[in-house]
């Protein structure tokens, strides 16, 4: 296996998703976030919460997104946590 750039962890990938959605995310970040996305549930999940709750209210706070998808990653976090 062979790795261009370190693969993005859950918890690194949840951070861009905000700015990827903003368009703020440089395009070398972007192509990371968008394998980790391919390749990931539970992310690609989270960033369709995103995308919905934006298109909803036109931002974007912790607050407004459904607790399912939060708990669900916070599981995920713990998952990765005990892994590494
Ligand atoms: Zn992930």
């Amino acid at each position: 296996m062979r790795w261009t750039a370190p693969p993005l962890v859950c918890r690194e990938a949840v951070e861009l998703v905000s700015d990827f959605l903003e368009g703020s995310l440089p395009r070398r970040e972007r192509r990371r976030l968008e394998r980790h996305l391919a390749a990931c549930d539970a992310c690609d999940a989270y960033l369709e919460q995103m995308r919905a709750v934006i298109a909803a209210s036109g931002r974007v706070t912790a607050d407004d997104l459904d607790p399912d998808v939060l708990e669900g990653l916070v599981t995920l976090f713990h998952q990765y946590q005990q892994e590494s």
